[in-house]
């Protein structure tokens, strides 16, 4: 242990400290102590604090509390002589920068300078922030950077997390030592999937100016997350941290220990500190060295070696002019390699031979109107895409054919027809798990960087960037792309793939309805994939990485509550990885087939969650109901006023009748316990003619989120005449009209809603 950092994180945290201290007396003296603080939609209070301390921290007054506690963990200075440096006191004034520093965040959130607002950079390019309209973005747009991450985020981050899609983060902090090192690094980082947490500044040059100066697109899209241009900012990174082991790992506020261990064992995160290292920021690299996070340092600073805290050496230094390397791009990229061993980050890449970067981390990138060279699809043309199985013997594996002009002809912005085909062939393949990879050409094809896709089957549109194109980007490209994932993710069920893109008309005309066939007939099989049909179901346990005692059961009638994952999906993946996270259940007797038991999905779920649930019912709410992990698209809940249940979308960010937002029900909703009148579901099974149908069934909703009633239109007609009511959906209320009880019975009883009337639902 190195007396040097001891002594100047022990100084940082005793400044920080007290920094906070007076931060407080001014705040309660000028706002008093009743003044609420908050992080905007979080459930979790002060994350950190609450974590660490177990206080939900909602007023200025209960900051005090919090910060007597950083006091007690400070220690001396180190003397110049006769000191033994001791970790112990260094990882304690760590926590008490991290407790100091949320509370200073806290304050000044009271005072609206939290998150900190973005004016004085200049941007080229253009926006350089994700914006809403073009999917989830942060709040970056309205001229502030992020600040600390959504729940919402957090938990649609969640199931990447869980499966190794993403695995990590990195709290980059400082400045690189140009802009050109900075945009290498971030990209480097986004090629591997790993969150970029950014912060902080060296001598008031920020990574984030960097970024936003080179064009890069910053927000939640795109991994890259700009937390604020101080060092302080950077709690938001352990906030996260904090907030994955209390959403996914099923924790309480106050259990530290477990919280930091389960971060040290399943978080793959580290901090890069580049520039200069200051007092502060050694006092809150100890903060993330008690979360199992190493810290790796571009400058020459003192190392600190395994003492078990972290997986490997605690700091390492890795002065960037000494790394080996060509230019400055080559040092970049071994440093991210570097952060990535000492933290022991399993990485999975797919080699795939395209002109451009390609990662998930570039599945969210939009491609504007006015950077477009061509697109597919849309408004102006058709694109569709296919995938069939073949015998073995029919496929050339690797081929890619491009059958029609390619697009070098087309003018700037221009558009052309293209059917995507594909023939997979593989022993273990099944016609059942067409539709399942044909679902994966979505992700593969807008991981390349300046490509969009969007929809799927004959409503797919593709743009290709003017900087793609460039880069040489071209038809045969998607084939590559394709080819290469296939292989590399669905190995285990494909063995050849072959790819043809047809541009020309006729050819187009002949595969569309061919296709067209090919999707009806997947209509009907799994209109006919009911759970009386079948004698098994899945089961999904890809949560319990996060949240151990979680399990989800999958029926052809009742979809994962993620919603990524139906029963064929299951099927598929237990095909790909018989001892993966998927396994058959035999369903035995049928004890109650109105409920939903079954002899052998009781046994299951009692060794799945590993005692936690003794029995399951498929279709109710009321009674044994299913549990949930934190990812469901929807969380449907009890409303015993009305005698039926309200459903919110994860995209709802209002008040609901329940007296709750989203982000709170959340809270009750997941944790891997069975709440009776609380679930979490993923939105398809809301159309489902199981959904709760042991409770009355689908009459039974009374509340909906406008966002599913909108995007969920056509189905959602399809089961109100299902039910007999063509009208039922205008007779549920939604949060533009409805937002208490009161509303909601007055709402009920004026649209003549049929709950009122059912049998009492318990
Ligand atoms: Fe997690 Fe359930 Fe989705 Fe599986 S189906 S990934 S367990 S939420
Ligand atoms: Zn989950």
């Amino acid at each position: 242990m190195s007396r040097y950092i001891a002594t100047r994180a022990i100084r940082g945290a005793n400044a920080l400290v007290t920094e906070a201290e007076w931060m407080l007396r001014k705040a309660l003296a000028e706002k008093g102590p009743d003044t609420p603080v908050a992080f905007p939609n979080t459930a979790y209070y002060l994350p950190l604090i609450l974590g660490m301390t177990g206080r939900q921290v909602e007023t200025i007054g209960q900051l005090e509390p919090v910060l007597q506690h950083a006091r007690t963990l400070l220690h001396p200075v180190p003397a110049e002589k006769n000191w033994t440096p001791y970790l112990g006191e260094t990882l304690d004034s760590g926590m008490a920068t991290l407790l100091a520093a949320e509370a200073i965040e806290a304050i000044r959130f009271a005072y609206g300078l939290q998150p900190e607002p973005v004016s004085g950079f200049h941007r080229a390019g253009g926006t350089a922030f994700t914006s809403p309209e073009n999917g989830a973005g942060g709040k970056s747009t309205d001229g502030h950077l992020n600040g600390p991450i959504d729940d919402i985020q957090l938990r649609s981050w969640g199931i990447q997390l869980v499966d190794g899609r993403m695995p990590g983060f990195a709290a980059i902090v400082g400045a690189a030592k140009s802009n050109e090192v900075a945009v290498k690094i971030v990209r480097e980082l986004q090629r591997r999937n790993i969150l970029c947490f950014l912060s902080g500044n060296v001598n008031g040059r920020s990574i984030i100016q960097q970024l936003v100066e080179e064009g890069v697109e910053l927000g939640y899209d795109t991994y890259t997350v700009p937390f604020g241009t101080d060092t302080l900012s950077a709690i938001y990174a352990l906030g996260f941290a904090t907030r994955s082991a209390l959403t996914f790992g099923g924790m309480k506020g106050g259990m530290a220990r477990d919280i930091l261990l389960y971060n040290k064992e399943r978080v793959f995160a580290f901090v890069l500190a580049l520039g200069e290292v200051d007092d502060l920021k050694y006092a809150a690299a100890a903060g993330a060295i008690n979360f199992g996070f190493p810290v790796i340092a571009d400058t020459i600073i003192p190392e600190i070696l395994p003492t078990g805290v972290t997986t490997y050496e605690h700091v390492v230094s890795v002065p960037f002019n000494e790394i080996e390397g060509a230019d400055d791009l080559e040092r970049a990229e071994r440093l991210v390699q570097k952060c990535i061993e000492v933290r022991g980050v399993k990485v999975r890449l797919a080699d795939v031979p395209v002109p451009v970067a390609y990662g998930s981390a570039f599945e969210g990138e939009v491609v504007r109107k006015a950077d477009m060279r061509i697109e597919f699809g849309g408004k102006y043309s058709r694109c569709f895409e296919y995938l069939h199985m073949a015998e073995l013997d029919d496929v050339t594996d690797g081929k890619v054919e491009i059958v029609g002009p390619g697009f070098e002809s087309v003018s700037p912005q221009g558009h052309m027809d293209m059917g995507i085909v594909i023939k997979a062939a593989g022993r273990a393949m099944q016609k059942d798990f067409e539709p399942v990879l044909e679902r994966q050409i979505h992700h593969f094809i807008n991981g390349a960087s300046g490509i969009q896709h969007i929809g799927q089957r004959d409503i797919a549109w593709i743009r290709i960037s003017n900087s793609a194109a460039d880069k040489g980007f071209n038809l045969e490209h998607f084939g590559k792309i394709l080819h290469a994932r296939f292989h590399a993710d669905f190995g285990a069920i494909v063995d050849k793939v072959q790819v043809t893109i047809y541009t020309e008309p006729d050819k187009i005309q002949a595969w569309l309805s061919k296709a067209r066939g090919a999707y009806d007939f997947r209509n009907k099989r799994l209109a006919d994939l009911v759970d009386g049909a079948v004698d098994e179901f899945y089961s999904c346990t890809l949560c319990q990485s996060f949240a151990p005692n979680h399990v989800c059961i999958v029926s052809p009638e009742r979809l994962g509550l993620c919603g990524a994952y139906n029963w064929l999906d299951c099927k598929a993946s237990y095909s790909i990885n018989p001892t993966g996270p998927n396994q058959p259940i035999k369903l035995g007797a049928a004890l109650d087939p109105v409920k939903g038991y079954w002899t052998g999905l009781n046994d299951y779920a009692k060794s799945g969650s590993h005692g936690a649930v003794q029995t399951v019912a498929m279709y109710s709410i009321m009674e044994n109901p299913m549990t949930a992990c934190g990812c469901f698209e929807s969380i449907v809940m009890l409303i015993p006023e009305v005698n039926g249940v309200m459903v919110v979308s994860r995209e709802d960010t209002s008040m609901t009748p329940a007296g709750m937002t989203f982000s709170t029900l959340a809270g009750m909703a997941g944790g891997g316990l069975q709440t009776p009148g609380v679930m979490g579901v993923g939105k398809f099974y809301l159309i489902s003619p199981k959904f709760i149908s042991a409770d009355g069934g689908f009459k039974r909703v009374v509340w909906m989120s406008s966002t599913l009633k909108e995007t969920m239109a056509d189905e959602l007609k399809a089961v109100a005449i299902r039910e007999g009511d063509p009208d039922l959906i205008d007779k549920i209320a939604d949060e533009r009209h409805v937002t208490t009880v009161e509303q909601l019975l007055a709402w009920l009883e004026e649209h003549n809603h049929p709950a009122l009337v059912m049998d009492p639902i318990f």
